[in-house]
């Protein structure tokens, strides 16, 4: 993007293409193409020039060789659940999709690790290992359609982030291809390892602009055996947010605290057309506690009730098993639905503050929202700060959106920051954010990671149009 000037894809290419992944691997056709066009972030669309689906390793090896060769950009994608528009060729040229490379090739019991490809559903870990009675906890929402890939690329959070940690935690060893066209193995079932610098958290929230993962080892821990979930309605979520703080001041930690506002209630019950539980109070809670003892989580949960009704709750719904579990966690799963079927043009924020400026912050965004005159939704993970800031056009004129998303977005910023907080928790920079990036990061920080990318991909051939300003 920085003023390089790309080469067009021409047949030679598209049959240099074919000649490396076969010929059913190599997609042309605009209708074929369209899924690759964007990601879940509303409205960015870029075309590619060729899509091309590889299988192994020495392909994606050979593909940059080419890319190289030729200077055409190439856009590593997974499933493209992406909310960054990472995924999206913003140049043109080859998208490299690693949807095929789908095989968990170990679970290794003895050593705690799974072995997998990078276009594994992450899902379909979590039931692979949770049949052998292991974990892997991070747990986008998304998980039941993104890839492993796509979440060491993006450094994925979920809910569980709160006791366990994000992806980063879990990655031990890494499989790659630079830009070069070199292989690189960085780590391996290894629990520890200072041997030189740490690539593996190098690329790990890279954004595919510094090399494409064709392997990943993960380590694992045991399945807790007892999980409780509890729904908590408030009628103040300042209420609400004194509680998670209470929570930690008795040195208890949940698996997950997430919250919904009212209004994230009243949409998904617009969307499924049937009544969430003490749907007209302020505020949700969201909360499990997991672990190994019986004994030990029914402890946790009675303090965990006592302290929510202490603080206001209006009731603690009490979930032990999977249906009723599954019942009560239905509105948060279907949110980010909900609001595309309220407002299909929306603007979703993934800021994150330290989890004690929650309540500053969703102030804060409120006054936004007045000062711009349109309906903003929050919801998000309480515990660990995270909080997801969906901006809805509603019926404002197309004209008039245009016109304030992008004021809105950086007074929210600038509030996040004011607050000690990041324009992203999870979702990453990508296309949507980087002209954001020098409000959050000073300029020497920006220069670093610039020279860094230099390092791994001088030509800028690998993921243009991201992260930088
Ligand atoms: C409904 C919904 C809920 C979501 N919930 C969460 C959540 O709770 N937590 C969270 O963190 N995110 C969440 N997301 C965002 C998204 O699912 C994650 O960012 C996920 O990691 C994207 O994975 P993907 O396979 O779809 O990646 P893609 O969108 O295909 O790609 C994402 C980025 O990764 C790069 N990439 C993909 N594969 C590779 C590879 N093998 N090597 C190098 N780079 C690669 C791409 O170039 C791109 O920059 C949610 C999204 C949606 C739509």
């Amino acid at each position: 993007m920085d003023n390089v000037v790309y080469k067009e894809v021409d047949a030679g290419i598209v049959e240099a293409l074919r000649q490396i992944v076969g010929e059913n691997n190599v997609l042309l056709s605009a209708e074929d193409m369209e899924p690759y066009t964007h990601d879940e972030v509303v409205g960015l669309r870029a075309n590619p020039e060729v899509v091309v689906r590889a299988t192994q390793t020495e392909q994606i090896a050979e593909i940059f060789k080419l890319a190289q060769r030729e200077r055409v950009p190439v856009t590593p994608r997974g499933a493209g659940w992406g909310l960054s528009g990472g995924a999206v060729p913003m140049c043109g040229g080859i998208v490299l999709s690693v949807e095929k490379m789908n095989r968990i090739l170990e679970i290794d019991k003895e050593n705690l690790m799974v072995t997998v490809e990078p276009g594994v559903i992450t899902g379909n870990i979590h039931r692979a290992v949770e049949e052998e009675g292991l974990f892997y906890p991070p747990d986008p929402a998304s998980l039941d359609s993104c890839t492993i890939g796509g979440n060491i690329a993006e450094g994925a959070g979920g809910p569980r982030a709160v006791k366990y940690g994000v992806t980063k935690h879990y990655v031990c060893g890494l499989e790659a291809v630079l830009p070069s066209g070199e292989v690189i193995t960085c780590g391996g079932k290894l629990v520890k390892n200072v041997t030189g610098y740490d690539l593996i958290q190098l690329l790990t929230g890279s954004e595919g602009t510094l090399a494409v993962v064709t392997k990943i080892i993960l380590r694992l821990i045991p399945l807790p055996k007892v999980q409780i979930d509890l729904l908590v309605p408030y009628d103040d979520f300042h209420a609400a947010a004194r509680t998670v703080s209470a929570f930690i001041a008795e040195r208890i930690l949940p698996t997950t605290i997430e919250f919904m506002e009212r209004d994230s209630i009243l949409a998904v019950e617009r969307l499924l057309q049937k009544e969430v539980p003490f749907h007209d109070a302020e505020a949700h809670l969201l909360i499990q506690l997991d672990g190994n003892r019986p004994e030990a989580v029914d402890a946790d949960f009675e303090v965990v009730g006592e302290l929510c009704l202490r603080h206001g709750a209006r009731d603690v719904l009490v979930a032990r098993d999977r249906p009723t579990r599954d019942r009560l966690w239905e509105a948060r799963r279907k949110i980010i639905e909900s609001l595309k079927h309220e407002s299909p043009i929306n603007h979703m924020e993934d800021v994150v503050v330290p989890r004690s400026q929650i309540p500053a912050l969703l102030k804060g965004i409120k006054d936004v929202a007045e000062k711009y005159k349109v309906r903003i939704i929050n919801f998000g993970h309480a515990g660990d700060g995270n909080v997801h800031v969906n901006v809805l056009k509603d019926d404002l004129p197309m004209e008039r959106w245009e016109a304030i998303v992008p004021a809105v977005t950086e007074d929210i910023y600038r509030l996040t920051i004011s607050l000690g907080g990041m324009i992203t928790g999870e979702h990453g920079v990508g296309a949507t954010r980087r002209r954001y990036l020098p409000l959050a990061l000073d300029q020497a920080q920006i220069e670093m990671m610039r020279r860094i990318r230099a390092v791994f991909d001088p030509n800028q051939i690998l993921n243009p149009g991201k992260i930088f300003p």
